[in-house]
């Protein structure tokens, strides 16, 4: 099939892409301003496919400043978009550690001990620290916060009702179709096959696309993106070895909440200090909340699931959650590395936007009106392509997309904040120091060194843990959990002292709860697994297998043949698996032994 545009995934930055091109490509008597390549006499046939099974079905905070948002709806009105709330009050919060089960360096546990010394002349409170001040580059003020799910259903009437653009949920794009060094097209997945991707009952094989321009919008942790930077490599010095994953839910508060829509919650040091966390109130009771793990926290036990937990327990966050209801839960990986993780930007028939494109702030926290800017950039380079009729060349490209993306506010912020976190490669004191330097002083100073590859930072089960539980420990604790196909951290954090996390079946509900009620996650039959142990001899010898531990939907379990086993009708695309894990690929040490392939399914929420 021939398009004349073809976009890979329906995020903020195609979002941004689609809104400001979709204006420009019919006059006001409904006549093309621009006629197609492939329908003469038609407007240009532009496509976008995304993966998951309904436009909204994706995760974020959000709160943003919504600078590039209003851009492009200059009437816009938190009024108008379900879940919206004008950011009202802003705290940042130093969580300090109820129960002594985290691991906190002699620095932070000499803090800390200052902190309750001197609590009565602090603003103190349920075990928490308000920060008495906030530098002016963490704040929203003027911003808003946003259900991702709701505003992406929003932004996707606003965008098909013009009539010039197709979007198509459920509709995963397998690989970029790539000819002599020129992308010239997509290929959508084959349907009807086994597990393997082998043809079976059904079998109908993936769609080609051809365009003459591919818009590669699809995040993190996307396959097209990634396929092309195996293909055409990173500029140099560029890598991507910082991620997190983030992990939310969506409740309905208590009545009697004394939390005002608009408010703005961010916390860290506890569950463990390198966590962060987040609180944003919606109107009508609701609030989004959730926490980051991150790449550079060096355990091997690093969930998400019960590590949100032990937050919204902190005395600080239950005396405003306890007697809520979960509505919604998801999760999904944030690319971390930022500019530096910005690959070539264009290339023969091909541009990138969006967060696999570098853009997310990591200083501030950023991303969605980041991707959403890039988006637009792009859509008015096209249009300025298109009205002289200059092909999709990397020239073309670089000279009128890139270009604009260079003089504007995503690329100075950006710079500012690219080495900002290299303090946490050194631990969170160190961390945290030099965000602040890098904050206050425009990125001109950072602290700390290059971040490596995750899997080099990894420890096994029996070094993280030396001290706190022994060997012999760790070994009967894992025949047990393998015995019973279930991951180790639960028994693991048991015994290292954390408390038992009293359920209720409203809020605090087992992980599969959270799965069925929270994200109602399905996967439809006929799609080959997405998630591949790429070398099953390294994943034998493992001594973290991190990627169980990690999984956000419990779909990787120990399984019985000594390599891990894979549940797609579990699995939320969350992505995390693609960086958690222990072991380098052989082929590529920037990659670890898993790969994260284009698949259906996940989560059927529109609240995240
Ligand atoms: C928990 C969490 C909290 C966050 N909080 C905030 C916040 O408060 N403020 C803020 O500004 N930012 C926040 N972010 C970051 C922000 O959400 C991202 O930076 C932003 O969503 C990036 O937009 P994008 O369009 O580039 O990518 P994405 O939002 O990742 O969208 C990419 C799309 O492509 C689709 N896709 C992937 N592969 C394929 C394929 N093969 N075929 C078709 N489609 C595909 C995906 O399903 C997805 O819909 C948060 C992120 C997370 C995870
Ligand atoms: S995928 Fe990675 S972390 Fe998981 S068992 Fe294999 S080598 Fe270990
Ligand atoms: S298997 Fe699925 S749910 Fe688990 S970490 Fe990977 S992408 Fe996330």
């Amino acid at each position: 099939m021939d398009a004349d545009i073809v976009c890979v995934g329906f995020g903020p930055a195609t979002a941004g892409f689609l809104t400001t091109l979709a204006k420009q490509l019919v006059n006001a008597d409904g006549t093309p301003a621009i006629e197609s390549a492939v329908i003469p006499g038609m407007p240009p046939q532009v496509l976008c496919y995304e993966r998951a099974d309904d436009i909204g079905f994706g995760v974020s905070g959000v709160v943003t400043k919504a600078r590039a948002l209003r851009a492009s709806f200059p009437e816009i009105k938190t009024a108008g978009i379900p879940m919206a709330a004008p950011v009202g009050e802003e705290k940042v919060l130093y969580l300090l550690d109820p129960h002594g089960a985290s691991r906190r360096s002699a620095v932070l546990r000499c803090a800390d001990a200052v902190i309750r010394a001197t609590k009565f002349m602090l603003p103190f409170e349920y075990h928490a620290l308000n920060l008495p001040w906030t530098p002016a580059f963490l704040h929203k003020q003027d911003g808003m916060i946003l259900s991702m799910g709701q505003f992406m259903q929003w932004v996707g009437a606003q965008v098909q009702s013009t009539g010039t653009v197709q979007i198509w949920p459920g509709t995963p794009v397998s690989q970029a179709i790539v000819e002599e060094n020129k992308v010239v097209g997509v290929r959508l997945l084959d349907q009807g096959v086994d597990k393997k991707g082998n043809p079976a009952n059904g079998f109908t094989p993936g769609l080609d696309i051809h365009a003459a321009l591919t818009v590669v919008g699809d995040g993190p942790v996307g396959p097209i993106g990634r396929q092309l930077d195996e293909a055409f490599g990173l500029p140099d010095g560029h890598h991507t070895r910082d991620w997190a994953v983030g992990m939310k839910f969506v409740v309905d508060l208590p009545e009697d909440t004394p939390l005002k829509a608009g408010a703005v919650l961010h916390t860290f040091g506890y569950p463990e200090p390198e966590i962060f966390g987040f609180l944003y109130a919606h109107p009508d009771r609701v609030a989004s909340l959730g926490i980051f793990v991150p790449s550079w926290f060096d355990s091997p036990a690093r969930t998400a699931y019960r590590y949100l937990q032990h937050w919204m327990l902190h005395p600080y966050l239950w005396r405003y959650l306890k007697g809520g209801k979960l509505r919604s839960w998801g999760a999904k990986t944030l690319g971390e590395s930022g500019r530096r993780g910005e690959p070539h930007l264009t290339g023969a028939g091909y541009a990138r936007i969006g967060e696999g494109s570098g853009t997310t702030n990591v200083l501030t926290g950023s991303g969605v009106d980041e991707a959403w800017a890039t988006g637009a950039q792009l859509a008015e380079a096209v249009v300025e392509l298109l009205r002289v009729k200059k092909p999709f060349s990397k020239q073309n490209l670089d000279e009128t997309y890139v270009k604009r993306r260079r003089a504007s506010w995503v690329e100075d912020e950006g710079r500012v904040a690219e080495k900002s976190r290299d303090g946490f490669q050194k631990g969170v004191a160190t961390g945290m120091i030099g965000m602040a330097l890098a904050g206050l002083t425009s990125g001109k100073l950072s602290l700390g060194s290059a971040p490596v590859q995750p899997w080099k930072r990894v420890p096994t089960v029996e070094d993280y843990f030396a001290g706190k539980i022994s060997r012999a420990e760790i070994a009967k604790l894992r025949d047990e959990c393998k015995t019973k196909n279930i991951s180790l951290h639960g028994a693991l954090m048991d015994k290292a002292g954390w408390p038992t996390i009293p359920f209720d079946g409203q809020l605090l509900v087992s992980h599969q709860d959270a799965l069925l009620m929270g994200g109602k996650v399905q996967a439809p039959h006929g799609y080959a697994d997405h998630v591949i142990f790429l070398h099953p001899e390294l994943c034998e010898k493992c001594g973290a297998r991190i990627c169980i531990e990690a999984c956000s939907g419990q779909a990787i379990t120990p399984g019985d043949s000594g390599v891990p086993a894979f549940d797609r009708e579990k699995c939320v695309h969350c992505g995390a698996c693609l960086w958690n894990c222990s072991q380098a690929n052989p082929e590529n040490p920037e990659r670890m032994n898993m790969a994260f392939r284009a698949g259906t399914g996940g989560l059927h929420s529109a609240e995240n």
